[in-house]
């Protein structure tokens, strides 16, 4: 093997204690197999390549970056603070120069958790780029940060998230909505009034193979990446775009991972999904080590692989090429401030957490503002939680913004509408869950 180009962080972490159930496809054995291969190929005997243990993430970093109705511990194990702290640790590798860029391969994944958290959906409770991404603001200031999702999943929470955040870059490239779980990532899908463009998606065909991902890299993520010039690149990294993933139908190959990995270069992975534990996230995972290292990965191949089977039809060739077109046409027309400047943008959302079975109603208003990412108001009832209120008050939110966050609490405290009112204020690093007598004085003869 040729010497690694870049010094080249891994943090491991399995979850042995936490599963959906015994035969979820979502298991611990995902990262057992993946560790054995990285080990018997040798990976951590090459210079530059370290192992790091994660830390446990604080329920501050949870609470800058979620609302988790009742509260973190009641939608959160130990396993996912240490997911989540997997990533944390990922960061400050990089951010202090201890490495070039970091792995974090944890488990429960995270891209489906939203901005509001009732429960589990899609196999994740809290977003742990998301953790990562807020705990890098904290730290180290704020940073124009981009992630590319490319799990086959649309990345419907970080997507959420995100949707108002001008300096935060979302581009999602995953298995056409209309064909996979959650259903949503349609290319106008395309962020709230003050981030405009900020959200890029890209639905792709089912059958899409290694030359349909290169392609969309190539003519539409680059692209858009050059444009934006972010400090930072996140790679929602899932596996499940593999042929032989059983939950997903696409025909994504070790090769092509790595090969896409190389051309993105991103500062930081974060490991999302991945199903075929044993015949295709080892080899998947191996290649998109040696990429990132910097060195070859071309003799990474797992067992069963024929591009010849696995080439894609010309109709999905010229499907994915008129595709980058339109999403490229919808980018150079995009980036405008949309709206009245100080008045409230509204949107409703219904959200199911099909992995608990809860069901959510949200209205959620943004103000329109050109000089920060805007006051966000949320309004959220579940079946356990009624009544939520939700107020952030952005990184670097502009004065207007901040005032408006904090009278909007104060008002809210007197209506007795509310059971639960979360604060999120990040301009005073202050992280506020107002319960019961908190809340009206008179609010006990009442409920
Ligand atoms: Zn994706
Ligand atoms: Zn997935
Ligand atoms: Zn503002």
């Amino acid at each position: 093997m040729s010497e690694p180009a870049n010094k080249l962080g891994i943090i491991f972490f399995p979850a042995y204690d936490w599963a959906i159930d015994a035969t979820h496809p979502e298991r611990e054995e995902r990262l057992l197999y993946t560790q054995d291969q990285l080990r018997e190929e040798g990976v951590f005997d090459l210079p530059g390549v370290r192992e790091y243990k994660p830390e446990i993430a604080k329920p501050a970093a949870i609470e800058r970056t979620h609302f988790c109705f009742p509260s973190v511990a009641a939608v959160t194990t130990e396993s996912h603070l240490i997911a989540a702290g997997g990533a944390i640790k990922a960061a400050q590798l990089v951010m202090e120069g201890e490495v070039s860029k970091a792995f974090a391969m944890v488990r429960p994944p995270g891209h489906h958790a939203m901005k509001v958290v009732h429960g589990n959906r899609g196999f994740c409770n809290i977003n742990n780029e998301a953790v990562m991404i807020e705990f890098i603001r904290e730290q180290y200031g704020q940073k124009k940060i981009a992630i590319v999702d490319t799990d086959c999943h649309h990345g419907d929470g970080t997507q959420d998230i995100y949707w108002h955040d001008p300096n935060t870059l979302f581009i999602s490239l995953h298995q056409d909505g209309r064909t996979l779980y959650p259903g949503s990532g349609f290319i106008h899908e395309r962020g709230g009034p003050n981030a405009v463009g900020r959200t890029i998606n890209i639905p792709l065909p089912p059958q899409t193979s290694d030359a349909g991902f290169l392609t969309v890299i190539d003519e539409v993520v680059l692209p858009i990446l050059e444009d934006f010039k972010p400090d930072l690149i996140i790679n929602s990294a899932g596996q499940d775009n593999h042929y032989s993933d059983p939950i997903t139908n696409m025909n994504f190959s070790a090769q092509g991972y790595a090969r896409l990995n190389e051309k993105l270069n991103p500062d930081i992975a974060v490991l999302e999904g991945g199903y075929a534990i044993q015949g295709a996230l080892p080899y998947v995972n191996l290649g998109i080590v040696l990429a990132m290292a910097g060195t070859d990965y071309s003799h990474v191949r797992e067992p069963g692989y024929n591009p010849e089977q696995l080439r894609q039809s010309p109709q999905i060739d010229n499907y994915i090429k008129n595709l980058c077109r339109d999403i490229m046409t919808s980018y150079r027309q995009s980036h405008q401030t949309t709206g009245r400047d100080g008045q409230f943008d509204a949107r409703h959302k219904s959200i199911y957490y099909d992995t608990d079975g809860i069901s959510e109603e949200q209205t959620e208003k943004v103000m329109v503002c050109s000089s920060c990412a805007g006051l966000l108001l949320i309004e959220s009832q579940a079946a356990a939680n009624q009544r939520c209120l939700g107020i952030e008050i952005p990184v670097d939110a502009c004065r207007r913004c901040r005032e408006a966050g904090l009278r909007r609490l104060d008002e809210a405290k007197n209506a007795m509408r509310y059971q639960i009112i979360k604060l999120i204020n990040r301009v005073d690093r202050e992280y506020l869950t107002l319960t019961g007598e908190e809340l009206s004085p008179r609010s006990k003869y009442f409920f």
